[in-house]
């Protein structure tokens, strides 16, 4: 990412590529769980996985979180709390969906009349991760997946004003 100068202590890099890696080993999600698949996500964030090590610190308040780990069962009752959380959030923000129920409906796809099918229905997802539950590894899988997306995105392009208002847009409406 940089090269050195010869001189110690200094380290030249394009500011883009110190953004992308500052915001990509920093991930901060929100912390909150919906259904089964939080006791895995929790899992993620002891000791034995430690999650702290690629830079993912849960935080409790949505306005110092970036990344909102949806984790369970989006009930249509959760589901304007989700959104509402989720636009709590300061830009870039990211979404992971982790689970069946969070992808698609899970068990609750053909017949559960109170469960949203895909939290992608509400809000953009960046990165999917299947399972029911999916294990403290596959979680892990998705960060990876997330850091590596981050990092091909441009931080220091301005984004227009209606790209960012198309960004927190939810056009895709519950069914
Ligand atoms: S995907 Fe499976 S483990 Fe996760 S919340 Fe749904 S039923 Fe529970």
């Amino acid at each position: 990412m940089s090269e050195k100068t010869g001189e110690s202590g200094l380290i030249l890099a394009k500011m883009d590529d110190l953004l992308q890696w500052a915001n990509a080993s920093s991930l901060w999600p929100l912390s909150f769980g919906l259904a089964c698949c939080a006791i895995e996500m929790m899992g993620t964030y002891a000791s034995s996985f430690d999650a702290d090590r690629f830079g993912v610190l849960p935080r409790a308040s949505p306005r110092q979180a970036d990344v909102m780990i949806v984790a369970g069962t989006v009930t249509f009752k959760m589901a304007d709390r989700v959104k509402r959380l989720y636009e709590q959030m300061a830009e870039p923000k990211y979404v992971i969906s982790m689970g069946s129920c969070s992808n698609c409906g899970g068990p609750y796809w053909e017949h559960g009349y109170h469960v949203v099918k895909g939290v992608d229905r509400i809000i953009p997802v960046d990165v999917y991760v299947p399972g029911c539950p999916p294990r403290p590894e596959a979680l892990i899988g998705g960060i990876l997946k997330l850091q590596e997306k981050i990092k091909g995105i441009s931080q220091t392009d301005e984004l227009p004003v209606p790209e960012l208002i198309k960004r927190n847009r939810h056009d895709k409406t519950i069914s």
